[in-house]
C-alpha cells in the first residue's frame, strides 16, 4: 500500500468514528490519481468521472435527498459501493461531488476500510474550509482527478480560468481553488 495512515477510533453516537491523520499528503494523492487515470486510459479533459466509477464497479445515481443540505454520499450495500448525488445540482457540481466520493472510496473505504461504512457530504465538507482531515483529503483527490496537475499547468498558459472551467467541466471556482495548488 502506498499510504501510511494512522487512525484513532472515537466513539460517537454509538458509531465508531475514525480520524485520519494527514499522512495522505497531497503529492501521494496526486500520484495515486495519476495511476488511476493511466490504468483507465484517461488522457485528456474532461475526465469521465461516471465512466470511471462504472469501470470500478461503483454505481452512481442521481437522487433528491430527503435532507436538502446533502450533496452526495457513498456507502456499501451488500458488497456493492454506491454513490448518490443531488440531481438538482449543476452537472459541474455533481462531477465534483462524485469525484469527492471516489476519493473517500480510494483513500478511506476500499481496500483500507479505515472509516465507517460510508460518507455523507454537504457544502461544508465539499468546500475549501472543510475541517475533517478525511474530507480535506477527499477534496484534494477530487481536485486532482478532475484537474490533473500536468494538464492544468500546461493549459493555463494559454487559457483563462473560464476557458479551463469549460474544458475540465467544473465550476470556475474550482479552477481558482486548483490553480492555487499548481505551481
Ligand atoms: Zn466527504
Amino acid at each position: 500500500m502506498p499510504f501510511q495512515l494512522l487512525f484513532f477510533p472515537k466513539q460517537r453516537n454509538g458509531v465508531i468514528n475514525m480520524i485520519a491523520h494527514e499522512t495522505n499528503s497531497q503529492s501521494t494523492i496526486e500520484r495515486l490519481v495519476w495511476d488511476i487515470l493511466f490504468e483507465n486510459e484517461i488522457g485528456e479533459p474532461p475526465v469521465p468521472i461516471v465512466f470511471l466509477c462504472d469501470n470500478l464497479g461503483i454505481k452512481v445515481r442521481e437522487t433528491r435527498f430527503k435532507t436538502p443540505t446533502l450533496s452526495s454520499m457513498i456507502f456499501e450495500d451488500e458488497g456493492q459501493y454506491q454513490i448518490y448525488v443531488n440531481r438538482d445540482a449543476s452537472d459541474e457540481r455533481q462531477r465534483f461531488a462524485i469525484a469527492h466520493e471516489l476519493g473517500h472510496y480510494f483513500l478511506h473505504l476500499n481496500p483500507r476500510r479505515v472509516a465507517h461504512a460510508g460518507f455523507a457530504d454537504n457544502d461544508d465538507t465539499l468546500g475549501q474550509n472543510a475541517q475533517h482531515p478525511m474530507e480535506r483529503q477527499a477534496n484534494e483527490f477530487a481536485l486532482s482527478i478532475l484537474m490533473p496537475h500536468p494538464w492544468v499547468r500546461s493549459l493555463r498558459v494559454t487559457n483563462s480560468h473560464a476557458d479551463l472551467a469549460r474544458m475540465f467541466l467544473v465550476p470556475e471556482e474550482l479552477i481558482n481553488w486548483r490553480v492555487k495548488t499548481v505551481r
